[in-house]
């Protein structure tokens, strides 16, 4: 997965600033502790309207439990947030390319959670707008963490040490991305996305409690296989069954859904019928070519219209 472009502008500290100058201090508990949580929210160049940001307040209700689960105050109402989104898009926008935007908590002050004090660190970055290529998945030796240590419920940075540790084992058998099983030895998750197995005309998931993200791309994918009366069920996923799935894809927010061409070596069937009909319907619907009611895309302007 290519690196993203530094972008010129970041909004810290309740305003724009250089990107240069976006820097946290070295005594911080965002620095010493991984004290962070975060938001990767997509916007799409639509073809009849400018750009559109997906499931805009879901992130943000997101991004509010992530901070509370981990005791990092977060005032900042729903109208600042988007109106915060909506100056970084205004000078970083450009006609025809997508955006990735990560919003981000840093602890800046506090000490183990006394006084903690947290700033809204907004990036955003262009991307091309394509679908993207199959690509090659492993599974990893290394396990997602329980609810109990670290829980894949709360989207902390702190949650990435085991997927780039994961993802580092991948890159060395020729994956593009893994698979991180739970410790019940079942399917977890990806490195930043989640699983969808296809199987005799079902499309499975595990759900939440076997240790994946709460993923707002997933209820859309739901969403979108329920209107197109596809069976989509949220079970527990063995291991082996990844490697007898008739389609195989990761989906989330920056991988939106990509369609998996082999799993630990065994080739896939990269036509994945029903997946990729679904594919093509999510990008109907987030460029709104083809409104799907329970996509909701938020049109950020300086005048701040809101969601449609
Ligand atoms: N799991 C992990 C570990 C992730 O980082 C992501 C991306 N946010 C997802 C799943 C998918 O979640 P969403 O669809 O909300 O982006």
């Amino acid at each position: 997965m290519a690196k993203l472009q530094e972008p010129k502008y970041v909004y810290m500290g309740g305003g724009l600033r250089l990107w240069h100058e976006a820097t946290l201090h070295i005594g911080c508990e965002a620095v010493t502790r991984s004290v962070n949580v975060f938001e990767g929210l997509k916007g799409y160049w639509q073809p009849a309207g400018p750009f559109g940001i997906v499931q805009l307040r879901r992130h943000y209700e997101r991004l509010r439990r992530s901070a509370r689960l981990l005791r990092i105050p977060f005032e900042t109402p729903f109208d600042e947030y988007e109106k915060a989104l909506a100056q970084l898009v205004e000078v970083l926008l450009e006609p025809g390319r997508d955006m990735w935007f990560r919003t981000t908590l840093y602890a800046v002050e506090g000490h183990w959670g006394e006084g903690t004090v947290a700033d809204l660190v907004i990036t955003g970055y262009h991307q091309d707008m394509r679908v993207p290529d199959p690509i090659a998945l492993g599974v990893s030796t290394w396990r997602r963490s329980p609810d109990v240590s670290l829980p894949a419920r709360i989207k902390a940075g702190s949650n990435y040490q085991v997927a780039r540790l994961a993802r580092m084992e991948g890159q060395a058998r020729g994956c593009h991305d893994m698979v991180l099983l739970n410790h019940s030895g079942r399917v977890a998750e990806a490195t930043g996305s989640c699983i969808v197995m296809v199987r005799d005309g079902v499309i499975h998931t595990p759900p939440a409690t076997e240790g994946a993200l709460e993923s707002i791309t997933l209820d859309i994918v739901e969403a979108l296989a329920q209107s197109m009366n596809i069976p989509f069920v949220r079970r527990p996923i063995d291991r082996t069954e990844l490697l007898v799935a008739d389609e195989l894809a990761i989906c989330g927010t920056l991988a939106e859904l990509i369609i998996v061409s082999s799993i630990e070596g065994f080739p896939l069937d990269v036509e994945a019928p029903l997946l990729r009909s679904l594919q093509e319907r999510f990008f109907r619907a987030v460029r709104n070519i083809e409104p799907h009611p329970f996509v909701e895309l938020s049109v950020l302007t300086s005048k701040m219209t809101t969601a449609r």
